[in-house]
């Protein structure tokens, strides 16, 4: 198993849910380095800043709300899908978006995930517990 330590991306405007996400990596003890972006816009700005100063810091995993100002989740998704060096990003939805047109347009723009909110917050730990499960198991490239 890839030993290196993944950085993580979360887009969230909401700081309350921001805080939410920091408390359930605490409580499961993840230590994988977490950026906080607050909307789709400074989310990309950040990726490809990364990507061009620092590539072994870019984040393999995205954290992605859908309703945020300025630019929000599936927008950010159509550009992120665009960009030859970030297409391959791992992305999960977090959102309180039940809409179908929003689940079909992140499933079309290949997210890994779309994952309700409001859940309590032990089923939040528990949801994010999954998570990590599953980027622990996975192998990203170098
Ligand atoms: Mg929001």
């Amino acid at each position: 198993m890839n030993e290196k330590i993944i950085n993580i991306l979360l887009i969230e405007d909401d700081e309350v849910d921001v805080m939410n996400v920091k408390r359930a990596f605490k409580k499961n003890n993840i230590t994988n380095p977490l950026v906080v972006a607050n909307n789709g816009l400074d989310a990309l700005q950040y990726l490809r800043k990364t990507q061009l100063e620092k590539p072994s810091e870019l984040p393999r995993i995205i954290l992605l709300d859908l309703n945020m100002p300025k630019m929000g989740g599936i927008e950010f998704l159509k550009e992120l899908r665009h960009d030859e060096h970030l297409k391959n990003l791992s992305v999960f939805i977090m959102t309180t978006s039940n809409e179908d047109r929003d689940k079909i347009d992140a499933y079309n723009l290949n997210v890994a995930g779309y994952i309700l909110k409001p859940l309590s917050m032990d089923r939040f730990i528990e949801a994010v517990s999954t998570l990590n499960n599953y980027w622990k198991l996975c192998e990203f490239p170098d």
